[in-house]
């Protein structure tokens, strides 16, 4: 696109930078290319050229990174699990005594720290999978929403845009389980007060353009069919809808006993599979669950880190995206906050379940950290282009792990070698959020994450 195309009105806010080379898509990096911004937006994007009072980025530019599945305290446990070995319904309970112990206080200052690191790995997005609502006991705090605004503060503090996926759990599994006194912090009991909270999230953030408000059905066994059928009616078609779906073969198999469906069946008898809609993790799906997904045209996100982490499996990746699914991928407990491990764990996953390398071409896992997960939370799904949020990171390329890899490889030599470290700057709508390395407001923020646990 030449810059005399642009639409908006060069001003005083018109900022232009000339990057190294730019990712714009395709399999191969773009050299010194000229990003003009006004007013947080890209009004023009163009390759080869010159021109006066820009600014340099010295490296390899990608749109910002997309972290579409989050649960932020998880952060606390890490460097606290792997002692005790076990499996992920281990790990659930040394989880639910951090979820008992936080108040909105210490879930903000978490979060802030969390999100921070976000930033620093060049994460511009996170989509915030949100289930510690209440007061032990399941009271509501005066605002039902405080738990909530704690989190996008905390964004806001980091610098990045926040998608609020605000999750309803009512049941400890199928049959309308009752809740053990930690999960009472996650419920509405009923679909209307879980319905009214989200839609008074919606029309508080309405006009901010930083922060979008999903909902997500915590998963099948935690929210009664009844319920989620009150959601599908709610529903406006737009508004994200995120699910994990099917972690563990646990839940499929008391899924099937219970109802004779899978979990994925379970969302499609309820009228929950959509364009707008995200199942996580997705591991233990069958080729037939595979269709219906494909044919709805949900999208599927990946936490590969965190899938190997609690020794789920491995999904079937390369079947989903053969079936035209898109990817999105998440750090989830953020046992490592890395969006590059992440995106190439999707690869490497499928490379030890197949036997082949090159399973994915490498601008499709980019896209899936980047313009699917963007899509996925209801951000709109654009690369670097005109018209597009400034939302952009610089990878750099002197860094010991980088040194001499944009050979042949193209963007893959990026992928596969580059790290959470080797990101120097992050810009969101156009403002600096990481300046070579450091983020303004990290010294501060990280106490939060020290000390022995709950
Ligand atoms: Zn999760």
């Amino acid at each position: 696109v030449r810059l005399s195309e642009v639409p908006a009105e060069p001003g005083e806010d018109t900022r232009r930078w000339l990057a190294d080379a730019v990712w714009m898509g395709g399999s191969e990096l773009n050299e010194n290319v000229l990003i003009e911004t006004v007013g947080g937006r890209i009004s023009g994007i163009e390759s080869g050229s010159v021109a006066p009072n820009t600014v340099r980025l010295h490296g390899v530019v990608l749109p910002g990174l997309v972290n579409s599945h989050s649960h932020a305290f998880h952060r606390l446990l890490r460097g606290r699990t792997h002692r005790q070995g076990g499996d992920f319904w281990l790990w659930r309970e040394q989880m639910y005594r951090y979820a008992g112990s936080l108040t909105p206080e210490s879930y903000e200052e978490v979060a802030t720290a969390v999100y921070m690191e976000m930033a620093l790995a060049g994460v511009t997005t996170v989509g915030e999978f949100h289930y510690l609502h209440h007061q032990s006991g399941g009271v509501p705090f005066t605002d039902a929403n405080e738990m909530g605004h704690a989190l996008i503060r905390a964004a806001r503090a980091a610098g990045i845009r926040i998608a609020l996926l605000d999750a309803g759990y009512f049941a400890a599994g199928f049959g309308d389980a009752p809740l053990d006194d930690i999960q009472t912090r996650f419920s509405d009991v009923t679909a209307e007060r879980w319905l009214e909270r989200v839609d008074a999230l919606i029309s508080r953030y309405r006009d901010d353009p930083d922060v979008s408000i999903g909902i997500a059905p915590h998963s099948v066994r935690a929210v009664p069919e009844a319920v989620m059928v009150a959601v599908a009616g709610w529903h406006d078609g737009k508004i994200p809808i995120h699910v994990h779906v099917s972690e563990q073969p646990a839940e499929n198999l008391v899924c099937l006993e219970a109802t004779t469906l899978t979990p994925t069946g379970v969302l499609d008898r309820v009228g929950l599979l959509g364009p707008a809609t995200t199942l996580v993790h997705a591991t233990h799906v069958t080729d037939r669950d595979i269709d219906i997904i494909a044919r709805s045209g949900a999208t599927v996100c990946y936490c590969a880190t965190t899938e190997r982490d609690l020794a789920d499996g491995l999904g079937p990746s390369a079947e989903l995206a053969a079936a035209g699914v898109p990817l999105a991928v998440g750090s989830d407990s953020h046992a490592v906050i890395d969006l590059f491990e992440e995106t190439r764990g999707i690869e490497l996953h499928a490379r030890l379940a197949g036997g082949r390398r090159g399973v994915f071409a490498p601008e499709a896992l980019l896209a899936a950290a980047t313009t699917a997960g963007s899509s996925s939370l209801g951000f709109g799904g654009n690369g670097l282009e005109v018209g597009s949020p400034a939302d952009f990171v610089v990878i750099d390329p002197e860094t010991p792990r980088l040194r001499g890899v944009l050979g042949d490889d193209g963007i893959a030599g990026v992928l596969f070698a580059a790290t959470a470290a080797d990101v120097s700057d992050v810009f969101v709508a156009g403002r600096q959020v990481v300046d070579h390395g450091e983020h303004p407001g990290w010294e501060r923020a990280r106490v939060a994450l020290d000390g022995p646990g709950p």
